[in-house]
């Protein structure tokens, strides 16, 4: 895998390869960003440009250097990861000791420490005494998807990257370059939320599955007549989702909301998210005025903005619920 390969984020990739161009690669980074968007990659790509024989900016994928680190048998990179969840502060004090030694075979020693918010404290104490004072050969790259749990004293030391998800519409002309038919194409970008790997993973059967479970909590949104009942099972049955599975959900909600919207507007049906349900919004047309469904669109979107912002996943959705159930008796 060369930079070319690692889709998204070019801003990124600029920065690192325009470092690389000048040997301005700093000794220790942090990047950080949603998970399944390439930042383990692109630690790795950055790991064999540094060494390789052939390029400065890019792995050649064909030297010596880049085919052992692919095959993981390069000594001068070392990756590191969590062990039962956790990263040690063995593996830190490890890390340490051969950090000092200068590199056995490539130009540059590198750590490519993945998940390093899931480093407890005294590891993270134990990181800080090398990132103070780091040997010039050696560079440390953490991967993290959550950069409020790196200890600030250790975030000060690092570059800092921030990778953005994939966008929707990316997700959705790679999977159809990836042979994907564009309608499922683009319902698969619409679940996974800039999530790539997740995009290319998911079976079609557990998305239709998906999307048929959000079409009916949809209906009993517009339908109004049953719905506090049903959302209440609904709430306890899915108070253990998690983020991510919300976002999905609510992703969901949104796209009928929004067909409904353009066949009320009588819009193109090729601008349809969901035109394998036309049929089935067209027949609910009636239960719900413009106003209402725009309305009703407000609060999905309000609430997948707030699941973005990080705020509690709880609060938000049972204010979501609430605002259904107020809705039903009005
Ligand atoms: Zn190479």
């Amino acid at each position: 895998m060369a930079f070319k390969d690692i889709l998204g984020n070019s801003r990124v990739k600029n920065i690192l390869r325009k470092a690389l161009q000048r040997n301005k690669v700093p000794n220790s980074m942090l990047l950080y960003g949603p998970e399944g968007i390439g930042k383990r990659d692109m630690a790795l790509v950055l790991a064999k440009a540094m060494n390789c024989e052939r390029k400065k900016d890019d792995a050649c994928e064909v030297c010596a250097s880049c085919k052992a680190i692919n095959a993981g048998n390069f000594p001068d990179v070392l990756e590191i990861s969590p062990e039962k969840e956790v990263i040690k502060i063995d593996q830190m004090r490890i890390l340490r000791k051969i950090a000092y030694l200068k590199p056995m075979m490539g130009k540059k020693r590198i750590f490519v420490v993945v998940d390093a918010d899931k480093m407890k404290e005294e590891a993270a104490n134990s990181l800080l005494k090398i990132l103070e004072e780091p040997p010039l050969f050696s560079y440390i790259i953490l991967v993290a998807r959550n950069p409020f749990m790196i200890m600030p004293t250790i975030k000060s030391r690092c570059q800092v990257l921030n990778f953005s998800p994939i966008s929707k519409e990316e997700i959705g002309k790679i999977l159809v370059e990836k042979g994907y038919e564009e309608n499922k194409a683009r319902i698969i970008s619409l679940l996974v939320r800039g999530n790539l790997k997740q995009a290319l993973s998911l079976e079609w059967e557990e998305v239709q599955d998906k999307r048929a479970k959000a079409w009916q909590l949809f209906l009993s949104l517009i339908r109004k007549g049953k719905v506090a009942l049903f959302l209440k099972n609904y709430a306890t049955s899915q108070r253990t989702l998690v983020r991510n599975e919300w976002e999905q959900v609510l992703e969901m909600l949104s796209s009928f909301c929004r067909d409904s919207i353009l066949i009320k507007e009588k819009s193109d049906s090729r601008l349809l998210m969901n035109p394998d349900y036309e049929k089935e919004i067209k027949k609910e047309e009636a239960l719900l005025s413009l106003e209402g469904l725009i309305d009703c669109l407000a609060k999905i979107d309000y609430a997948i903005y707030g699941l973005g912002k990080n705020l509690n996943v709880n609060l938000l959705v049972s204010s979501f619920f609430s605002y259904f159930k107020e809705w039903e008796y009005a």
